[in-house]
């Protein structure tokens, strides 16, 4: 899908406040029911099981293929593995002409979903009817799924009684129980005279042959047992060695998916059941496995995407994901949605496809927390990005910028002097709150930091040092500390002084290349990398700081991987990485959580703290500035969803300022409800883009970074 494309499809998400209503009441709901689901269980420890028994799976995945057809073959099923598309249609169209079929009923199966598999049929004369009740509703809507789980969520009541009105020909209210009834009645029908019904699996069991089905409504063990003839298609990443790797898989999915502790059922086939024949006389019904790859073995040998076949498709990394919150399903484009869906479209069906999609993945990481396979879906999505700049080439601007000026600082320093200079007619209070033109956009929802007048890097002069040195800090800037928050190094160099530390800042460093590894540029983010590794062993220091989490993961995780296969490069990534931490984990760990800095208390400040991204959910660190900020004498108030996005994403907010200022509104309004006066978080970009967004609402409430907080409270 191109830009313009995608363009238009978010309006009209973002256009339809129905649909955001339902999305938002849902992930909210979602968040407490999951959490208590979870009670009394050890999530890491389950989903650490779930990974490492269905990667072990998918290593193996065409020897389990075999030896589930050898096994369910046994007990009389009739198992055709498929290695395409066009070649699992053909099989069931096949059994179904072969059967005289008129009719199939269908529970839920998003590999059905994948393939077209009702359009298919249906060219060929045969009507497929769908029975999940959310697969029904978009079927009568002729709508694709929106989400793997609740195909229907994008719906809401209202619409769902105007569609069976139609359907019925008969006016239905928004009464719930009065349209899952129509929904039966309708139903029951065509359960009873299908020729044929076919299912999906959540599971596919090697060792026994068996196919698992986890549902909540019973259509699915009506599919599988009334009619004479059922047909399971199910994706070969769905194979896994023994029964008792479903259990784990089992205690996440319903868990994970809807925040049930169970599901109503759970259906395990091992060959065809008995049941009612045409002849009216109960037989063995005819059971037929489709067993299909379409892309998985391609995935399976990828050594970056195997990771994603550890997938149980629970759509719990949808259901907290804040652009799937704020657009939903249908912007995809295609039968799978949000993050994970991007991924299995590239692979699934074409890979140019996911083309333009893995730009609305902000980065956020919130999936990755709570994926109960430990798909790392944000790495995978970037990868796909690299992918796609390697094959498609990027724009000879952004090669210019990120080869050429962000590397440079001088060059860099000269370029941000002239801007400093240009800006003066539109910054009042170090604010820009209005541009003029197509510029405007930028400050439409939010004011922008102005330019610092006196870079940090230009102030070096003028920061305290300590009498005695008891370590040199190795201080990374970053571009927003350096050119817009030189304040914030100066508050690192203060609190420094106060543990006897020297800041230390050496002026080779270049921007931590994120922004250039975020475009797909791997050349541009190594060479930076390689430049800033080098500017720190020159400068023989113990220590190597951060007040941006975004750089500090670069340094700390990002280089090593960057340059694993460089032979001059490898081991010094390592070492340098072996220094890197954040600040504020750095003063809290050295400091005894604060008290041995002697802050002093000021005033009544009420703070809440917003959790970055990077820091919580990258690095681990969410304690640590807030004991620092109440043995600074302030007073904590949680907000609801501290770790929520703020929106910011780096360039996101220039690639997508339709998605990141709604975001950021729900940010705000978190803020807002604490009655805080201070907002603080250790990131400068998440400071930019709040600050800018409680500055251009008006609000009373001031965004602080936790280093400026502590360094304001230090004895004199
Ligand atoms: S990627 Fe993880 S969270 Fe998303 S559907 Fe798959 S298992 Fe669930
Ligand atoms: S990283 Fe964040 S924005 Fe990207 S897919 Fe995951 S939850 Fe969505």
């Amino acid at each position: 899908m191109g830009k313009e494309n995608l363009k238009g499809e978010i309006k009209g998400a973002l256009d339809n406040g129905i649909l955001q209503g339902a999305l938002t009441r849902f992930a909210n709901d979602y968040l407490g029911s999951r959490a208590r689901a979870y009670e009394g269980r050890d999530f890491e420890a389950l989903r650490q099981e779930i990974a490492d028994r269905k990667s072990a799976s998918a290593k193996r995945m065409l020897e389990l293929a075999q030896q589930f057809k050898k096994n369910a073959e046994a007990r009389g099923a009739k198992v055709f593995i498929a290695k395409n598309a066009e070649e699992a249609k053909k099989y069931i169209l096949d059994v179904a002409l072969a059967n005289n079929v008129k009719m199939v009923i269908k529970s839920k199966s998003m590999a059905s979903e994948e393939i077209h598999l009702n359009k298919y049929l249906e060219a060929n004369g045969i009507t497929a009817a769908e029975t999940d009740l959310g697969e029904w509703i978009i079927q009568l809507a002729g709508q694709r799924p929106s989400h793997m789980v609740m195909p229907a969520i994008h719906l809401t009541r209202d619409q769902v009684a105007d569609i069976f009105s139609k359907e019925i020909n008969e006016r239905l209210t928004n009464d719930i129980p009065r349209l899952v009834k129509v929904a039966r009645k309708e139903l029951r029908e065509k359960f009873l005279s299908a020729g044929m019904g076919i299912s999906g699996a959540n599971a596919a069991v090697a060792e026994t042959g068996t196919i698992a089905i986890v549902t909540n409504e019973g259509n699915a063990r009506l599919t599988t047992t009334l009619p004479p003839v059922h047909v399971a298609l199910v994706g070969m990443e769905k194979l896994v060695e023994k029964l008792s790797d479903v259990n784990a898989i089992l205690e996440c999915l319903p868990r994970s998916a809807t925040g049930q502790q169970l599901t109503s059922y759970v259906t395990m086939i091992t060959g065809p059941t008995p049941a009612n024949l045409p002849d009216g006389t109960i037989g063995t019904k005819e059971m037929h496995i489709v067993l299909m790859d379409n892309g998985r073995t391609t995935m399976k040998d990828d050594p970056v995407f195997s990771n994603a076949l550890q997938c149980i498709r629970c759509a719990s990394c949808l259901n907290v994901c804040p652009v799937f919150q704020l657009l939903g399903g249908h912007v995809y484009g295609d039968v799978y949605t949000g993050g994970i869906g991007t991924i299995l479209t590239a692979f699934f069906n074409e890979f140019d496809t996911a083309g333009e999609l893995q730009n609305l993945c902000i980065g956020c990481g919130r999936c990755k927390q709570v994926c109960p396979g430990k798909v790392d879906i944000p790495g995978l999505i970037q990868e796909l990005r690299n992918r796609y700049v390697a094959k498609k080439g990027m724009p000879a601007g952004q090669k210019l910028l990120l080869n050429s000026v962000l590397p440079n600082r001088k060059l860099f320093h000269s370029l941000l002097k002239v801007g400093s200079k240009a800006q003066k007619p539109f910054v009042s209070d170090r604010k820009i709150r209005h541009l003029p033109l197509f510029l405007a956009g930028f400050t439409e929802g939010r004011s922008l930091p102005s330019l610092a007048d006196k870079p940090f890097r230009d102030q070096l002069g003028t920061l305290p040092k300590p009498k005695k040195v008891k370590a040199k800090v190795g201080f990374f800037g970053g571009c927003l500390v350096d050119f817009v928050y030189p304040n914030l190094g100066k508050s690192a160099a203060k609190i420094l002084k106060h543990m006897d530390m020297e800041l230390v800042y050496p002026l080779e460093q270049a921007c931590c290349g994120v922004p250039a590894g975020h475009l797909g540029a791997n050349d541009a983010f190594a060479n930076m990398a390689k430049q800033n590794i080098a500017a720190f062993e020159k400068a023989g220091v113990d220590h190597i700081v951060t007040v941006c989490p975004t750089c500090t993961n670069a340094l700390l995780n990002e280089y090593v991987k960057l340059l694993a296969n460089d032979p001059q490069w490898a081991q010094r990534a390592k070492d340098f990485a072996a220094k890197v931490e954040d600040f504020s984990h750095f003063v809290a760990t050295r400091t005894d959580n604060g008290k041995t800095l002697g802050l002093k208390v000021k005033g009544t400040d009420t703070v809440t703290y917003h959790d970055s991204c990077h820091l919580k959910r990258g690095l681990n660190v969410f304690d640590e500035p807030r004991a620092l900020i109440q043995e600074a004498g302030l007073n904590l108030k949680e907000m609801q969803w501290s770790d929520r996005c703020c929106g910011f994403g780096g360039s996101y907010t220039v690639q997508y300022p339709e998605i990141s200022q709604p975001i950021l509104d729900a940010k705000l309004a978190d803020i807002q409800q604490t009655g805080a006066n201070i907002v603080a978080m250790d990131c400068p970009g998440c400071l930019m883009q709040i600050d800018g967004g409680l500055d251009k609402k008006g609000c009373h409430a001031k965004a602080k970074h936790t280093v400026e907080l502590i360094a304001e409270r230090l004895p004199d």
